[in-house]
């Protein structure tokens, strides 16, 4: 099953060409905190109970020209591997990978939804695209083994771990409002099947600048849930960026993005400069060591 969300806080699921608003035919009562489907997770929301639902009651319009929102607008955390693809650590000129960096965390502020905009932050630092599959964490998972973790995953949606390439960790440099755009919805993992051999593309304007298959990952599906609950408690809700693959390049005002994963569907946005200023404008600037003048 699909699981969109539709004008903000209406939980919806979505078939190939209609989309049932099911928020009021839902056991477990929807809040707004983070979106409508994060609380019905948390409160054990099953793909079992969202089966048994008639959706031919739900009031129900043409998917076509629908606008969507983030799937889950304000996760409890979202998670992300570094250098998770071999061809994404030739191009970084990276030494090493997952295995020595381990995880590291998005701020849940950032997410946007689908036709949303990404905000270049700065007019004269690359701002670059990481196309990425995103896990939606479906139960409490922690010091789960590769061979159960599985269990825990509810579903999978697209993620753009958005990136400005300056000195910053890289909680900073991915954290900034609107750099994880995620969507176009959940799919359920009973619907994905073996998420380890998902065909993913990622365009910007008319460039094909990505192009894998998630069989390419360092860490797979199992072995990052199961890494990542080593170290944090995993709650459902949560959501794991898997990482990115080689291709990723620097955005421009008005670029259009395209994330395109095979059983997920396709994530698009928008980026603009709008708010965009001089990285020697940010605050803190002038305690930066390298923009001291030389003596
Ligand atoms: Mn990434």
């Amino acid at each position: 099953m699909k699981l969109a969300v539709l004008n903000g806080d209406r939980a919806a699921i979505v078939t190939d060409t209609v989309i049932y608003d099911v928020t009021d035919f839902l056991p477990t009562r929807a809040g707004r905190h983070g979106g409508p489907w994060l609380p019905w997770l948390e409160q054990g929301g099953t793909v079992a109970e969202l089966q048994q639902l008639d959706l031919t009651a739900c009031p129900q319009q043409p998917l076509k020209n629908t606008r969507l929102g983030a799937p889950l607008s304000r996760p409890g955390k979202i998670i992300a591997a570094p250098v998770n693809y071999l061809d994404h650590k030739e191009e970084m000129a990276e030494q090493k990978t997952i295995a020595e960096y381990g995880v590291f965390l998005k701020a849940n502020s950032s997410v946007i939804g689908p036709g949303d905009e990404i905000e270049l932050p700065y007019t004269d630092k690359r701002t670059d695209q990481e196309g990425e599959l995103a896990i939606v964490i479906g139960r409490t998972a922690r010091n789960v083994g590769a061979e159960e973790a599985l269990d825990y995953v509810f579903g999978y949606t697209g993620l753009l771990d958005i990136t400005v390439r300056s000195t910053e960790d890289r909680s900073t440099r991915k954290s900034f409002d609107t750099f994880s755009p995620m969507g176009p919805w959940i799919v359920t993992a009973d619907e994905v099947g073996d998420a380890d051999s998902l065909s993913l593309q990622c365009w910007v304007d008319d460039e094909l600048r990505q192009d894998t298959n998630t069989s390419e990952l360092i860490f797979g599906i199992a072995e990052l849930v199961s890494y990542a609950s080593s170290v944090m408690t995993l709650h459902p809700g949560d959501v794991i960026a898997t990482g990115t693959p080689a291709g990723v390049g620097p955005l421009t005002d008005g670029s259009k993005v395209r994330l395109t994963i095979e059983k997920i569907g396709a994530l698009e946005v928008q980026t603009t400069a709008r708010t965009a200023i001089g990285y020697a404008d940010r605050p803190g600037a002038r305690h930066q060591v390298h923009a001291l003048p030389r003596q």
